[in-house]
């Protein structure tokens, strides 16, 4: 027997399988079934199948209906769904509130510098030392935050600008990289090597941006001896892996993960100015172009940075 179906268009289902002989299946609907026997519809979702029944002459004389029952199923895909938005949302509105928040630290800041600076240019003479080493401080202290506000804007961009996806040779990208480190380079005598690198689809600037960071870390973070930076590119499957090899202080393995999260420096580098966003950025970037980038690395004899990106 046929269950009692609310829902309108299921007749012409029937309808369809009588006029065509082929079965039907695949249908979610919402109905209204006597599942315990007991006289009460209960409202459930359920898949069903409409197998037409042949009579001796091919003609379809009936039609076999059999429903299985998913509601617990669709609730659990309605439930997923749900979350899914909500993560979106927040996470958009994370974004949002870090651009804005940066941005607007900016104003207050710039106030705080130009009138510590007057401050001093007018009043130099009426302050004793040790005031005019607190005037210092404050003048350290405001240059540092407007640094963490700069690289948390550029964080916080990455993901809401548009992105531009165009095939580059990594070869010409590679060589704006280092022309623009060409400076830090030639002061701490490096030495760069790099095989030929393939055309990828990518957005040209966050792939700078990538490569100057990883770069300019394995300067850095360099070790007593002259820098000596390998970068190579090697097709695997359906993508390339890129390495950044260096020579310098290495990392502890420990530390692995915790240097590609946003503001995590670690103890070894007092000395080095920097503010811990570089690597988070290179993370954004490389899992933004559907990659994934992570370290290894011999303390006291260097690291190699690797980067997956499709081909
Ligand atoms: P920053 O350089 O501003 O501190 P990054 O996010 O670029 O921030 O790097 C995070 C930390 O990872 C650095 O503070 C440093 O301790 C470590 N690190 C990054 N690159 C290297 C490297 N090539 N060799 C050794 N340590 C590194």
């Amino acid at each position: 027997a046929l269950p009692e179906i609310e829902k309108q268009g299921f007749g012409d289902l029937l309808d369809k399988v009588y006029q065509t002989g082929e079965p039907e299946f695949g249908y979610e609907i919402l109905a209204k079934i006597d599942k315990n026997k007991d006289g009460n519809l209960v409202e459930g979702f359920y898949n069903f199948v409409y197998q037409p029944i042949f009579d001796l002459n091919k003609n379809v004389e009936g039609i076999s209906v059999f429903g299985f029952e998913v509601t617990e199923q669709v609730k659990s895909r309605e439930q997923i769904d749900k979350l899914y938005n909500e993560v979106q949302n927040s996470n958009a509105q994370l974004q949002n509130f870090a651009s804005i928040a940066s941005h607007d630290l900016q104003a207050p800041l710039r106030t705080i510098t130009s009138y510590t600076q007057l401050l001093f240019k007018y009043s130099k003479d009426k302050f004793e030392p040790n005031e005019l080493e607190f005037i210092d401080f404050i003048q350290n202290a405001s240059k540092r935050m407007q640094e963490l506000i700069t690289n948390l804007l550029e964080y916080s961009k990455i993901g809401i600008e548009k992105n531009f996806y165009i095939s580059h040779d990594l070869n010409e990208i590679m060589k704006i990289v280092l022309s623009d480190l060409q400076p830090l380079i030639n002061e701490n005598n490096v030495t760069v090597s790099c095989t030929d690198l393939p055309c990828l689809k990518t957005d040209k600037i966050q792939i700078i941006r990538l490569f100057q960071n990883i770069i300019t870390n394995s300067i850095k973070y360099r070790s007593s001896n002259n820098p000596v930076i390998t970068i190579s590119a090697k097709k695997e499957n359906d993508y390339y892996l890129f390495s950044i090899l260096d020579n310098g202080i290495g990392i502890n393995e420990k530390y692995y993960d915790k240097i590609f999260e946003i503001f995590q420096r670690l103890e070894t580098d007092k000395n080095v100015e920097g503010t811990g966003i570089g690597l988070a950025n290179c993370k954004k970037i490389v899992e933004q172009h559907g990659g994934k980038i992570w370290v290894e690395s011999v303390e006291g004899e260097g690291s190699t940075f690797y980067f997956q990106l499709p081909v």
